[in-house]
């Protein structure tokens, strides 16, 4: 994704093209990037080829799943319906995780019945659960326990998952008691220790932290898991000048927990594989001035892409041709929804725009369009994906006539 001149490239397809064709609002992936960060993700821990399970909630499109899971993948999943996506996808069931605090025992019941790799629990009564229905199906269960290991991931409150206070997981007492409880289970077999303390994590000092928690564990419990799954998390930059994530150190406490506790390990990122492989295009519909500031009125809203009012998170928005001109005034992208919080990010300096100019609001691969709602009776944006000089439409824009 670059300029070229002034006009702005996915790959060899020029966007102001793949507009003019498709409309606004729009979502584009480029596949080079996809398999790029594939690769990179892959050689950062190839010394111990952990398998790595795709966070699906990080972006659940259909096409694209089944991209990365031609690159390799497997799948980690948070719902009934992910868990059928993944499946529809080709993705092997025994390169499926599935964790969440509330999975209700229908979609246990199916999990157990698809033979995924494990079911990583959050609580003592989601074992007896599963537990009851592996006796009932004559079955034996693998599954995880997800630890809360009380580490701050030092990233925004809103996607910290690993503290005390958070919901997800189970406290180290808790933690040991199941252990003892599994062992003598005829249904479930414990296989494996599973953490993830949040999201969007650019300092590996919580990671190195997450890890002395584990190993001191392992060694108080003295038992021996099969797998230790770590979680996703890894951060990637929003702003360009933004530190990234020492992958360096990371896999190398990540060694050092191996060579005392030998066993597979298992990562499940979403952001660092999709979130800067994907651009969404949105229009100038009005621009709307008062004494200080440029209302930049877009038709892509928070409906759209929801990251900003969510969780107050900032996307660069560039445009899509390139002037010289710029604006003395401050921008500020807005949505047309009814909220005050639809709105993508105050700029000052920008170029000057007019309406019905195209801007680029970036690196939204991630938590984009999976989190994007019909909210305000608005339709789901169009989703492109672009390999090399190929153009294909990977989710069509919906229709009103179907929502109303
Ligand atoms: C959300 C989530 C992930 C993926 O997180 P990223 O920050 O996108 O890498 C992984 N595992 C679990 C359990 C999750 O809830």
């Amino acid at each position: 994704m670059k300029y070229i001149k002034n006009s702005f490239l996915i790959e060899k397809v020029n966007l102001q093209k793949l507009t003019k064709k498709f409309e606004t609002p729009l979502y584009c992936y480029s596949y080079e990037k996809l398999k790029h960060n594939i690769n990179n993700f892959k050689l950062n821990f190839k010394s111990f080829s952990p398998l790595i399970c795709f966070a699906l909630k990080a972006n659940s499109n259909l096409k694209i799943i089944k991209e990365i899971k031609k690159l390799g993948l497997g799948a980690d999943v948070v719902s009934k319906g992910e868990l059928m996506k993944a499946l529809k996808a080709g993705v092997n069931s025994k390169k499926i995780v599935y964790s969440g605090v509330g999975k209700t025992s229908s979609e246990l019941s199916y999990a157990i019945d698809k033979k995924i790799l494990l079911i990583n629990s959050e609580s003592r009564s989601e074992v007896l659960e599963i537990e009851k229905l592996a006796k009932s199906k004559k079955k034996i269960v693998d599954i995880g326990i997800r630890l809360n290991p009380n580490t701050d991931a030092k990233t925004l409150s809103q996607i910290s998952t690993g503290k005390k206070e958070n919901k997800f997981g189970v406290n180290e007492k808790t933690f040991i008691e199941l252990v003892n409880y599994i062992k003598k289970s005829k249904y479930i077999n414990l296989k494996c220790l599973s953490v993830h303390i949040g999201s969007q994590i650019i300092n590996h000092k919580p990671y190195e932290k997450m890890l002395r928690v584990i190993d001191k564990l392992i060694r108080k419990i003295n038992y021996k898991f099969e797998f230790i799954d770590l979680g996703g998390g890894m951060g990637i930059s929003y702003q360009e000048s933004k530190k990234k994530l020492n992958y360096k150190k990371y896999s190398h406490a990540v060694k050092k927990l191996l060579k005392k506790h030998d066993c597979k390990i298992i990562f499940e990122p979403g952001r660092s594989i999709i979130g800067n492989t994907g651009i969404l295009v949105s229009k100038v519909i009005y621009i709307k001035e008062n004494q200080t500031k440029n209302f930049i009125i877009l038709d892509a809203a928070m409906n759209d892409f929801m990251r900003p009012a969510l969780y107050g998170a900032k996307h660069r928005i560039i445009p899509l041709n390139r002037k010289r001109e710029i604006s003395k005034k401050t921008y500020e992208f807005v949505g047309p929804i009814c909220e005050t919080t639809d709105k993508f990010l105050t700029i000052n300096k920008f170029q000057k725009l007019n309406e019905k100019d195209l801007v680029i609001i970036c690196d939204v691969g991630a938590y984009g369009s999976s989190l994007s709602s019909n909210y305000n009776l608005r339709t789901k944006p169009v989703e492109i994906l672009v390999k090399g000089s190929k153009i294909s439409v990977v989710k069509k824009r919906q229709k009103l006539k179907d929502l109303v």
